[in-house]
């Protein structure tokens, strides 16, 4: 498959079943880079799942995608390093609860032999700076609220230094109050130039932020376009119906 040097992922005949359920029946997609796309859709629509394949949790069952333009996919490919590059962040932070906030950053750069131990250290204060929570390098999880657990979570998939983020809906955990924090760190991301795909219900981050926003039902990407295209002016009845529900 060809890919430009512009293009982060590339997704082909992408279909992924899990036993009997076919969840993803057929996903092309082309993501540059820098681009910023937003996946929406309801509920089991296969939104996690479809960001799963893209750093290879999940194992796909047809199709090819390309990641900075080596197939992920190929037997043989070493996944570790694939996911050296691709950030995750999850709805539920998934940090380790015994470990410091500083100690949650560090352990994967070190561990991995990617940094040393003193600049891990240096990379995570500037992180925390940049998510506005140095104050906290030297306490653990527990004692943070839940918008800074997330805060600290984005912070720790930035110090692998990836090229490209995933999120997976990384405020439907959160308080209200807490939601704004964590998409302006995120906002402030994209403005970098970070290439990201974003699950989410934020529809006013979708249209503020996004380059393109995508709707998934019934195993296919059923409608794609701009923000202003597929959130003010969405065509297929499908979208039509989520929107309504959800705005
Ligand atoms: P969404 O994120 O859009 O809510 P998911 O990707 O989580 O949807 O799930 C899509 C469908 O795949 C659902 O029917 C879900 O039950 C099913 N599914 C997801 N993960 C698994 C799994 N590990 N094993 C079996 N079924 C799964
Ligand atoms: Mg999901």
């Amino acid at each position: 498959m060809q890919v430009s040097s512009e293009t982060a992922i590339k997704i082909k005949g992408l279909k992924k079943s899990f036993g009997s359920l076919e969840v993803l029946k057929g996903m092309d997609l082309e993501i540059k880079k820098g681009e910023v796309v937003c996946l929406i859709g309801p509920s089991g629509s296969g939104k996690s799942t479809f960001l799963r394949c893209m750093n290879r949790l999940e194992e796909i069952t047809a199709g090819q995608i390309l990641v900075n333009g080596n197939d992920i996919t190929a037997s043989g490919t070493n996944i570790n390093k694939v996911r050296e590059n691709i950030g995750m962040v999850f709805q539920h932070f998934n940090l380790f609860p015994h470990l410091t906030v500083k100690k949650n950053i560090t352990l994967a750069p070190v561990e991995l032999k990617l940094m040393s131990k003193e600049e891990a250290d240096k990379k995570a204060i500037e992180l925390l700076k940049m998510v506005g929570l140095e104050q906290k390098a030297n306490v653990h999880p527990a004692q943070l609220s839940g918008g800074q657990k997330q805060r600290v979570a984005i912070a720790r998939a930035l110090a692998m230094n990836p090229d490209i983020m995933l999120f997976d809906e990384p405020t439907s955990a959160l308080d209200p109050e807490m939601v704004g924090e964590v998409l302006n760190v995120m906002k402030e991301l994209a403005k970098k130039g970070m290439t990201m795909v974003v699950v989410t219900h934020e529809m006013g981050f979708a249209r503020e932020v996004s380059d393109r926003v995508l709707f998934l039902d019934g195993g296919y990407i059923l409608e794609e376009g701009s923000p202003e295209e597929l959130l003010s002016n969405p065509k297929n009845p499908r979208t039509i119906d989520f929107l309504n529900k959800v705005l």
